[in-house]
């Protein structure tokens, strides 16, 4: 079943949702080679923590880590690590989940590290316009399959895949609730979407083939031709005439 949120809730969302965005924020432009996924996700847990939140994804399932740091070929659920140390020319997936007041905020960024290919940029780009050309039809009255098809749509035209195993998710007081999202499907079908529906839509974008292969960890998820993945999402809300973005950190006013 699929969660109609109340006002009040959305106005939660958007709190938990501001703290990710704050969390991007302090990320942006100071992810560097040498430094390892464990001082990446202490940026970002350090953050989560000052603003009266909890990591989500910590403990969520057994899960290690505070947030997912997910390098070049792992496509989700990275655990931080002190070994794992990033290099110039890698790519780096920071997915963070926070929950405040009882509701949560989930998104994801894929940054550069140091100086990477041009290749490696448009992929990065391609992935994170997926996202857009699916909340084309993030609004009411919409199907479900419109927002997948459309990123399928968009991600192949440029070469890329779509991993079958991971998806979006509905979010709200729980990280993961009704509906699946898939980033694959055909237009016209799946739910009808509704005012007040908080989805976690989040293109995760293969370089090459889609098949994957989980490590021994139990978690990280990667490529198996070994080539580069990319995620990108954010927490959306469907309001009366299309969708608003949960996880961005308001413009500082001061
Ligand atoms: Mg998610």
């Amino acid at each position: 079943m699929i969660i109609i949120k109340s006002p009040r809730e959305i106005e939660l969302m958007r709190k938990a949702g501001e703290v990710v965005g704050k969390v991007f924020n302090a990320l942006e432009g100071n992810i560097k080679p040498g430094m390892s996924t464990l001082d990446v996700a202490n940026i970002a847990e350090k953050v989560i923590r000052d603003n009266g939140a909890y990591p989500t994804f910590l403990n969520y399932s057994g899960f290690p880590g505070a947030v997912c740091v997910s390098v070049n070929d792992e496509l989700v659920h990275g655990i931080p690590s002190k070994k794992r140390i990033l290099r110039d020319g890698d790519i780096v997936s920071v997915d963070v989940g926070a929950t405040l007041n009882g509701y949560v905020g989930d998104a994801c960024r894929t940054y550069p590290v140091g100086i990477v290919k041009e290749s490696v940029l448009r992929l990065i780009e391609v992935t994170r316009e997926s996202f857009f050309e699916g909340c084309k039809f993030a609004r009411p009255g919409a199907h479900l399959g419109d927002i997948s098809h459309a990123i399928q749509a968009y991600c192949e035209a440029h070469g890329y895949s779509l991993p079958r195993e991971y998806t979006g998710h509905g979010v709200g007081s729980s990280l993961h609730e009704d509906p699946y999202i898939p980033n694959y499907g055909v237009a016209g079908t799946g739910p009808i979407l509704k005012e007040g529906m908080c989805l976690a839509v989040e293109p995760m974008v293969n370089e090459g083939h889609f098949a994957l292969r989980v490590m021994k960890d139990g978690w990280t998820a990667r490529t198996r031709d070994g080539k580069l993945s990319c995620h990108y999402e954010n927490s959306i809300v469907i309001t009366k005439d299309g969708y608003e973005i949960l996880t961005q950190a308001k413009k500082e006013e001061d």
